[in-house]
C-alpha cells in the first residue's frame, strides 16, 4: 500500500450521509476517540488540528468496536486501522505504543453491549474540502440494520479479543510504515545513483536533490568509506543514536558490534565491502553512548563509481526499537496464560515440535499430562474465584517441579497442565517428575481459611526424538492420563501400547454405541428363574448383549457403563424394557394354564432418576397388555445406598402400582441392614460370592451361616430371596434347605434365546 496521494486513507469513515441523528449510545466510542486523541495527537507529525484528528478517530475506534465484537472474529478492520494510523503521520517512534495503550485501556469498556455501532450522524470530516484529508465514504459504513447481532461477551473473550486487535493493528501500522520508508529508500538510492552517474551532467543539480532527500528522510542515512569511516550521516540517523556526537569523528562503523548480532552479519558485512555482494538487510542491535539499546532495520547498499568498482557503503536505518518491544510483548500474550503466568498451548507446542524434530540419538523426553480430579467441583461450589488461586497454587507449586532450562510447564487447559522434560535417558524421566509433581501437590492448599485438598492424575509418555509425532504423543497423554482417572485418581500411569488399544477399544465401542440402537445390534437373552420348593420356573431375567459388527457378541458389563457415560442407557433401558415387556406377553399367551411366568428386568441408576420412568413404564405395560405385578425391576443394592426420599419415590409409585421391586446383587454393597425397611423392595436378589462356597459340599460354614442371617431377617422383612450364580446340585439343595425362594444359575439354565424358557416351563408343567 502505497501513499502517494500523501494524505490519510480512511476506507470506512463515520459521516452518515443519511443524517440520522446522532445516537446517545455513541457517547462511550466518542469520549474513547478523544482519549486516544489526546494521547496520540502530540505524537503524530500531522498537519490535522486535534479537533480534526479526533474527527479521523472516531470512526477508526467504531471500526474496532465493531470489529471486538463480530462474529465470526475478525481482525481484518484492526489492521487496516493501523495503515490507516500511519497515513495519518502517526510515525514517531512513541506513536504505537500510545495507540494501544489506549485501546488497551477503554476499548473493551467502551463497547460493552449497550454500546450499538451506527454510526454518528453528521460525523463528516471537518474541512472534507481539503484534498489532504479526504472525506469518509459513507456508504462503506456498515450501516446499522445490517450490523450482524452480537451476542455479549464474556470478559475474558472480551480480552483476549482486543489483544488479537492490537496484535493486528500493529501488524498492519508496522507493515504499512515499512512499505512508505521502501519508498522513500528507493527515492534515496535513486538520487544517490543519479548523483553518481549524473556527476559530469548536473552535478550540482543532483547534489542539491540528493541533500535534499538526505536531509528529509524520516528514517536513517548514513555513508561510510570502505573501510568503515563514517562520513556523513543525516539528522534523522544522529537522532535515533542519540546525537551527532555519537558519529564524532574517526568512528568507523566495525565497532558497533553488539552481542545479539545475528550470526553471519559480520560475513555479510565483508562480502559487501569486497564487491561480492550488492546490499544486505539484517535487524540488528546497537548501544546508543548513554548505553541504551536500539535495534534497526538495517540496509546496507553498496555504492560504486563510474568503473564499477566499490567506493562507498551506504546504510539506511530505521528504528524498530518500540516495534521490537511490542511484538515481544504481544508474542509473550500470545503464549502465556493469564492467570497463572505460564506459557500456554501455544508454546509447549512449538517447544515440543523441536524436541521432537530433534535427529540428536541421544535426545529423550518426557511427557506428563496433569489433570486435577474433581476441580469443577470446587469451582462449582467454592466459586470461581477461590478455583482461581487454587490453579494459581498448583501452578506455582508445579513450576518449582519443573525449573531446570530443559524443562517447560504449561497451563493448557481450565485445569490442565502438560510438563515436558528433555535431555539424556537419566534426566528426561517423565516418571520421575509426576512423582515430584503429586508431592508437590499432597499438602493441602489454604484458601480463606479452608484446606483443601488438591488431588490430581498424570499420564506420562516417555520417548525419543524422531520416533513418535506430535498428535501420538498428546493422544497418548491423554489416554493414559484418563487410565489414572479410571484408576482412583491422585496417581499418574505410565503409556503403554496395550493399555492404550484398550482405551482405544473403549473409545471405538462408545463411538458405535449411539447408532447400535437404531441399527437393532441389541438382542435380549433370558435366565430362567426357578422355585426352589419345586423346580418350577417362575419366570426370567433379561440380560442385554450386543452384536458388534467386529467385536462379535459383547456382554453387558463391556457397553452398559459406557452406556451408562453417554447417557444412551436411558432409550436403551426403555428398549429392554419394551421388548421384554412384550415377551412376557408372548409367554403367557402360548401357556395358557400357567399365566404366571413373569420377567425381571435390570434398571440403572440413570433411568431410575429420569423423570419419565414412572410413565414410560406404565406406557409399556399398557401396550403390551402386561399387568404391573408380571414385571420385576431390578435395582442395585448400591445404586440406593443414601437415596433419600424424593429419589426413591417413582419407585415407590411402581411398586404401588403392583411392579415388584428386586434389590440386585445383595451383600455387594454396605447398607445398613435395617435400612432396608425403608425401600420400596419386595425381594432380595443374594449376590453370587455368597453362595459360591456352598457350590460343594461340605459348605462353608461362615457362607451357611451368613445366608441363614440374611434369609431370615428377609422373611422378617417379608421379602423373596433369590439366590444368583448356582452352578451345582448340591449348591441349589443346600440353598433350598436354608430357605431361599429363588434361584437362578447356570444349573438350571444359562441365559439363552426366549424360546427356550418356553420349552424349560412347558417341561415344568408335564
Ligand atoms: P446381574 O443382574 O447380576 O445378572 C446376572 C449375571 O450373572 C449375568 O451376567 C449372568 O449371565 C450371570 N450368571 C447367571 N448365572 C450364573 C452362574 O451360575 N454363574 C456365573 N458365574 N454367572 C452367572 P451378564 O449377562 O453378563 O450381565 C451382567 C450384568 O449386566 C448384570 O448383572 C446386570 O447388572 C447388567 N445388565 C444386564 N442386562 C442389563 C440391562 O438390560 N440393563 C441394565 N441396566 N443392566 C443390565
Ligand atoms: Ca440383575
Ligand atoms: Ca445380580
Amino acid at each position: 500500500m502505497t501513499s502517494e496521494s500523501g494524505g490519510p486513507r480512511c476506507d470506512r469513515g463515520a459521516g452518515d450521509a443519511a443524517g440520522h441523528p446522532a445516537p446517545r449510545e455513541n457517547e462511550p466510542l466518542r469520549r474513547f476517540a478523544g482519549i486516544w486523541c489526546r494521547a496520540v495527537h502530540p505524537l503524530a507529525a500531522t498537519t490535522m488540528t486535534p479537533e480534526e484528528f479526533e474527527g479521523y478517530l472516531l470512526p477508526l475506534a467504531h471500526r474496532l468496536s465493531a470489529a471486538l465484537r463480530s462474529s465470526p472474529f475478525d481482525t481484518e478492520a484492526a489492521y487496516e486501522v493501523g495503515a490507516a494510523l500511519v497515513d495519518a503521520q502517526c510515525t514517531e517512534p512513541d506513536a504505537l505504543p500510545a495507540i494501544l495503550g489506549v485501546i488497551d485501556a477503554h476499548l473493551v469498556s467502551c463497547s460493552s453491549p449497550g454500546v450499538t455501532l451506527s454510526p454518528p450522524s453528521g460525523e463528516s470530516f471537518p474541512g472534507t474540502s481539503s484534498e489532504s484529508i479526504p472525506g469518509p465514504s459513507s456508504e462503506s459504513f456498515p450501516d446499522p440494520s445490517d450490523e450482524p447481532s452480537h451476542e455479549p461477551l464474556a470478559d475474558e473473550e472480551a480480552r483476549a479479543r482486543c489483544v488479537r486487535l492490537q496484535h493486528a493493528l500493529a501488524a498492519g501500522f508496522v507493515r504499512e510504515l515499512r512499505e512508505r520508508e521502501r519508498d522513500e529508500q528507493e527515492a534515496i538510492s535513486r538520487a544517490a545513483m543519479a548523483a553518481r552517474t549524473e556527476a559530469e551532467k548536473a552535478l550540482h543539480a543532483s547534489e542539491a536533490k540528493f541533500q535534499a532527500v538526505f536531509e528529509g528522510a524520516v528514517i536513517g542515512v548514513g555513508i561510510a568509506g570502505l573501510d568503515g569511516q563514517v562520513l556523513v550521516v543525516n539528522d534523522a540517523m544522529a537522532r535515533m543514536f542519540g546525537g551527532m556526537d555519537f558519529f564524532r569523528p574517526g568512528r568507523n562503523v566495525t565497532e558497533f558490534v553488539h552481542p545479539d548480532d545475528v550470526p553471519g552479519a559480520h560475513e555479510l558485512y565483508r562480502e559487501l565491502v569486497n564487491g561480492e555482494r550488492d546490499h544486505f538487510r539484517i535487524e540488528k542491535p546497537h548501544y546508543r553512548d548513554d548505553g541504551s539499546e536500539l535495534w534497526t532495520n538495517l540496509t546496507v547498499t553498496l555504492l560504486r563509481d563510474s568503473s564499477g568498482a566499490p567506493q562507498y557503503q551506504l546504510a539506511l536505518a530505521e528504528d524498530i526499537t518500540e516495534h521490537r518491544l511490542l511484538r515481544e510483548r504481544l508474542r509473550y500474550e500470545a503464549t502465556h496464560d493469564e492467570l497463572t503466568g505460564l506459557p500456554n498451548r501455544t508454546l509447549f507446542l512449538e517447544r515440543l515440535d523441536q524436541v521432537l524434530a530433534a535427529d540428536a540419538d541421544a535426545e529423550r523426553f518426557g511427557v506428563c499430562y496433569l489433570d486435577l480430579d474433581g476441580f469443577k467441583a470446587v469451582n462449582d461450589s467454592l466459586g470461581h474465584v477461590v478455583g482461581d488461586r487454587m490453579l494459581k497454587t498448583v501452578a506455582e507449586r508445579l513450576q518449582r517441579c519443573v525449573k531446570a532450562p530443559a524443562e517447560l510447564l504449561a497451563r493448557v487447559g481450565g485445569d490442565e497442565f502438560l510438563a515436558l522434560v528433555t535431555g539424556p535417558a537419566a534426566q528426561a524421566d517423565g516418571a520421575g517428575l509426576a512423582r515430584r509433581m503429586l508431592a508437590a501437590l499432597a499438602e493441602p492448599v489454604r484458601i480463606e481459611g479452608r484446606e483443601l485438598r488438591v488431588r490430581a492424575s498424570i499420564g506420562v509418555v516417555d520417548g525419543r526424538a524422531g520416533e513418535i509425532g506430535r498428535a501420538e504423543v498428546l493422544r497418548s497423554a491423554d489416554i493414559t492420563m484418563y487410565r489414572a482417572k479410571a484408576a482412583g485418581g491422585n496417581r499418574f500411569e505410565i503409556a503403554d501400547a496395550d493399555s492404550n488399544a484398550r482405551v482405544i477399544a473403549r473409545h471405538s465401542l462408545t463411538n458405535g454405541l449411539p447408532s447400535a440402537l437404531e441399527k437393532g445390534e441389541f438382542f435380549i437373552e433370558y435366565q430362567p428363574l426357578v422355585r426352589l420348593t419345586d423346580g418350577t420356573v417362575r419366570g426370567a431375567e433379561a440380560l442385554v448383549r450386543w452384536l458388534h459388527p467386529l467385536h462379535g457378541v459383547l456382554g453387558p458389563d463391556q457397553f452398559i457403563p459406557l452406556a451408562e457415560d453417554t447417557g444412551l442407557i436411558v432409550p436403551l433401558g426403555r428398549w429392554v424394557l419394551e421388548q421384554a415387556a412384550r415377551q412376557a406377553r408372548e409367554w403367557r399367551d402360548a401357556a395358557e394354564d400357567d399365566a404366571s411366568l413373569r420377567v425381571n428386568v435390570n434398571l440403572s441408576p440413570c433411568q431410575l432418576s429420569h423423570p419419565t420412568l414412572v410413565s414410560d413404564t406404565v406406557a409399556v405395560l399398557e401396550n403390551a397388555g402386561l399387568c404391573p405385578s408380571a414385571l420385576c425391576l431390578e435395582v442395585t443394592e448400591n445404586d440406593l445406598i443414601g437415596a433419600d426420599e424424593s429419589a426413591l419415590r417413582p419407585l415407590r409409585q411402581l411398586a404401588d402400582l403392583g411392579v415388584d421391586i428386586a434389590l440386585d446383587d445383595f451383600g455387594t454393597g454396605y447398607s445398613n441392614l435395617s435400612y432396608l425397611r425403608r425401600l420400596p423392595v419386595s425381594q432380595l436378589k443374594l449376590d453370587r460370592s455368597f453362595t459360591r462356597g456352598m457350590q460343594r459340599a461340605p459348605a462353608d460354614p461362615v457362607d451357611v451361616k451368613i445366608v441363614e442371617g440374611i434369609v431370615s431377617l428377609a422373611h422378617t422383612l417379608d421379602l423373596a430371596v433369590t439366590v444368583e450364580g448356582v452352578e451345582t446340585a448340591v449348591q441349589a439343595e443346600h440353598l433350598r434347605g436354608l430357605g431361599c425362594d429363588t434361584a437362578q444359575g447356570w444349573y438350571y439354565a444359562r441365559p439363552g434365546p426366549p424360546e427356550r424358557l418356553h420349552t424349560l416351563a412347558l417341561a415344568d408343567a408335564s
